[in-house]
């Protein structure tokens, strides 16, 4: 099967080669608003090949550094390669961008915090709409969500281990530095980095409605608005029982909700989905007062990830628990 490699490359380069960059970026600074969704979708499928072309490259620069018997030069071009198609991601990125501000008024009407305008949501399980669309499910608290089933979180875990492999903590809890409400933490992972179970538990909500990792801010798909692809899970560490909600993941959500799940387990692939500006994974905690039997009661209701605290006041507590800043639970 030496050869597998060789055609997944020769299909690759076929397919970029048909992908002029220029074009593109020349074409987002004058289309329409009618033709700019097809354009942003055009935009989205090039990065994705290249994402995989240079996916394959790294593979192909292990393997060189795995063989001694390696010239140092193939090396060096492989991480040549490697640079160039982030250059070209790059461009793709800022060509997204660009779109984005140009049509920046369709979606003015959109204020974080659930004030969409309803005639523009989409109800069900359509795809995300490309550029300028908004997308939402419409009954959170549905097979997304645990309805029924037996609320047993395991055993409790001694101590935490970090939810995403080597991942870089990018944006803290409360505030931005420019100004602004943050009610998570950010960390900044490269896509399709590995999402782990911090702790034994259970899975509360898992939903993959949105197929594209390219978020950018204003984008309020999936659910809770804008957090895109998410997983909410209680886990339970030294007598403690915990709400984690992780959001912007990718489509590769491998957990249903209902499931128990074991420290280290692995919960799913990070992303870029939603109303996020890069490749991370925001996630926020609230501590829970509750066993977790009334805790799932509570959150079947309406897949509220916010456990009654709400959405505006950091440090908010409600019947049920309080939010609290993952810096200082992790
Ligand atoms: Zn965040």
């Amino acid at each position: 099967m030496k050869f597998l490699p060789t055609l997944i490359c020769l299909f690759l380069s076929a397919s970029l080669s048909t992908v002029p960059i220029d074009h593109l970026e020349n074409q987002v600074k004058t289309v329409s608003s009618a033709d700019a969704p097809a354009l942003s979708k055009k935009i989205r499928r090039t990065q994705d090949i290249w994402i995989r072309y240079q996916d394959y490259q790294e593979i192909v620069l292990h393997r060189h550094l795995a063989d001694p018997e390696t010239n140092p030069k193939t090396i060096r071009s492989d991480r040549q390669a490697i640079r160039a198609c982030s250059r070209q991601l790059e461009r793709l990125t800022d060509a997204q961008a660009i779109l984005e501000k140009r049509f920046q008024a369709q979606y003015r009407d959109i204020k974080p915090g659930g004030q969409a305008n309803m005639d523009r949501v989409i109800p069900g399980d359509h795809d995300l709409p490309s550029f300028g669309g908004i997308y939402r499910k419409q009954k959170p608290a549905s097979d997304a969500c645990l309805l029924e089933g037996d609320e047993d979180v395991g055993e409790y875990s001694l101590s935490w281990i970090p939810y995403i492999e080597r991942g870089t903590i990018s944006a803290g809890t409360w505030a931005y530095p420019s100004g602004g409400m943050h009610l998570g933490m950010d960390v900044a992972a490269p896509l399709m980095s590995r999402i782990v179970a911090g702790a034994n538990g259970l899975i509360l909500y898992a939903d993959d409605p949105v197929p594209s990792n390219c978020g950018y801010l204003g984008n309020y798909c999936g659910w809770p608005y804008g957090g895109g692809n998410t997983i909410c899970m209680l886990a339970a560490v030294n007598g403690k029982l915990y709400a984690v909600s992780l959001c912007h993941l990718s489509n590769q959500i491998l957990v249903v909700p209902g499931q128990q799940v074991h420290q280290g387990d692995l919960l799913a692939y990070s992303g870029n989905s939603g109303n996020s500006t890069g490749p991370h994974t925001h996630i926020e905690v609230i501590e829970l007062k509750t066993d977790a039997a009334q805790a799932a009661a509570y959150f079947r209701q309406g897949a509220d990830f916010s456990f009654g605290c709400g959405w505006d006041t950091p440090a908010a507590c409600s019947a049920i628990g309080c939010r609290v800043r993952p810096e200082e639970v992790f």
